[in-house]
């Protein structure tokens, strides 16, 4: 019933060259895929991505945007500008942003109103770090994010909303959740999504995991009945690896 989504996160690799080669390497593979296929980018790569991948089945996300429409702000991207490219997807709240580049909750809320303003598609992060699943405050944490990002955002935007579960300890590490893990985190995003809106809005809302999905363990975190996607880091740069990732989703 739920469109499932697999979006690759490129983070800070290829330069456009390279993100050529690798899109022509992807294409043929994911052709005819039964879900939704992403791929998120650098900003530099993005005018090559959508050429390289017009006329085909894959949607072109960048990895960020700001939340102002234009002005005196060195170094942003702002979301006018990447609907004016033609791209339908930003990454918004990564936790690699929320760490190592001061963003908060009140920050990716402005980034996702912003987006949303645009007519993008947002791939919303969420996630706790290790010290806060020991804790055992992953439930309200990620119940927190969730809340505070979609604040203001109408029931109406929200069939542009992607949230991604991103446990920022399996991130990069090799270290997945399990599935079961994955699933009841997902299953609580969805429980915050229908206290803020309705059942029908959280059971029409894509849920995907990421963090160390690769192509041997999609299959099983995939099968998960609130897990409807992967948001992909490391193995996004791999054609096989992805491919597989996808066919695991269809
Ligand atoms: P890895 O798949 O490399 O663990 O990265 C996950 C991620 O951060 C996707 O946004």
């Amino acid at each position: 019933l739920r469109k499932a989504v697999i979006a690759g996160n490129w983070k800070m690799n290829k330069t456009p060259a390279e993100a050529k080669e690798l899109i022509e390497g992807i294409k043929p593979l994911v052709a005819g895929a039964g879900c939704d296929v992403v791929v998120c980018v650098p900003y530099v790569d993005l005018a090559t991505a959508l050429e390289a991948t017009a006329g085909t089945n894959i949607g072109v996300g960048a990895e960020n945007c700001h939340w102002e429409v234009s002005g005196a702000y060195t170094g942003e991207i702002s979301a006018n500008m990447l609907t004016a490219m033609g791209v339908k997807y930003v990454i918004i709240g990564h936790s690699e942003r929320r760490t190592y580049f001061g963003e908060t909750d009140v920050t990716v809320n402005k980034r996702v109103r912003a987006a949303l303003d645009s007519g993008l598609t947002v791939i919303l992060c969420v996630g706790e770090y290790l010290e806060q699943r020991e804790q055992g405050i992953t439930a309200e944490l990620v119940a927190m994010q969730t809340k505070i990002a979609l604040q203001g955002v109408s029931k109406d935007e929200l069939s542009r909303v992607i949230i991604a579960y991103e446990p920022v300890w399996a991130i990069g590490t090799g270290k997945t959740a399990t599935a079961e893990q994955a699933n009841e985190v997902c299953a609580i995003i969805r429980e915050t999504v229908k206290g803020l809106y309705d059942e029908a809005a959280a059971n029409a809302m894509t849920i995907q995991y990421g963090g160390s999905m690769n192509a041997k363990n999609a299959a099983e975190l995939l099968a998960q009945p609130d897990v409807d996607g992967g948001l992909i880091g490391g193995a996004s740069l791999k054609p096989a690896d992805f491919a597989e990732i996808v066919k695991a989703a269809t």
